[in-house]
């Protein structure tokens, strides 16, 4: 699951990307509205988390701007103590949720939860198949030809950005900076050895193996079309 947050608030972003990354979210984080409703119209997140106050564009300008363009991407708003009638207002504009800062971050990850649940009630994308592979996004459950594997929460998100990007080589630069927060410099060999590891536990039991080293590339995960 991919998520955007818009927050100016360093200190505040900071802990919102980090413990979102932590419960095995993809995220992208943005300081400004410009920036944000840019990302937001041209990369597909399952859900926007948004400050009120940014610089550039507010966060209701984002909101205003995503539902213009037909996009029904649920929208979290942050917002201060005082802005009691922004909460009316965004919910008005068609906000789904809002949180008043200070919050703890447990009940943000809740909010989070509920408003994926209740979004992918219309959108089928809970599920991500590849083969006898199928990848529970909202039970956070993996299954091979009916079995249970058991993932951590790194492995998984691995697992779904292979998943979501199949057939596509994926280089470690790239897995490193959706995965891990890293960027290229970082040691690419926690990838190396993160993919060997779901690697055993996909892969090693089967036949037909699903993921594939592109020497000097990356990784790319391949299902065999059925014919
Ligand atoms: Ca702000």
């Amino acid at each position: 699951m991919k998520l955007l947050v818009v927050e100016d608030e360093p200190k505040t972003g900071d802990y919102v990307r980090q413990g979102l990354i932590e419960a095995g979210f993809i995220v992208d984080l943005v300081r400004d509205g410009a920036d944000g409703l840019h990302l937001a119209l041209t990369e597909a997140y399952d859900l926007l988390i948004l400050d009120v106050m940014l610089p550039k564009l507010n966060g209701w300008q984002i909101l205003g701007g995503i539902r213009k363009a037909g996009k029904d991407t649920p929208v979290l708003f942050l917002t201060a103590r005082d802005e009691v009638d922004d909460r009316v207002h965004g919910l008005e504009l068609g906000a789904d949720d809002y949180l008043v800062k200070p919050f703890v971050f447990s009940e943000l990850l809740a909010r989070v939860r509920t408003l994926l649940r209740r979004g992918s009630k219309v959108k089928e994308s809970e599920m991500l198949r590849a083969g006898d592979l199928e990848l529970d996004l909202l039970r956070r459950r993996v299954t091979r030809a009916g079995r249970r594997i058991e993932l951590t929460v790194k492995e998984f998100s691995l697992l779904e950005l292979l998943m979501r990007r199949q057939g596509e080589v994926l280089p470690r630069s790239l897995i490193a900076s959706q995965v891990w927060d890293m960027n290229f410099d970082s040691d690419t060999n926690v990838i190396d050895v993160a993919v060997r590891r779901l690697r055993a536990k996909i892969d090693d039991d089967f036949e037909q193996k699903l993921i594939h080293t592109a020497r000097g590339m990356g990784y790319v995960l391949e299902a065999p079309t059925c014919s």
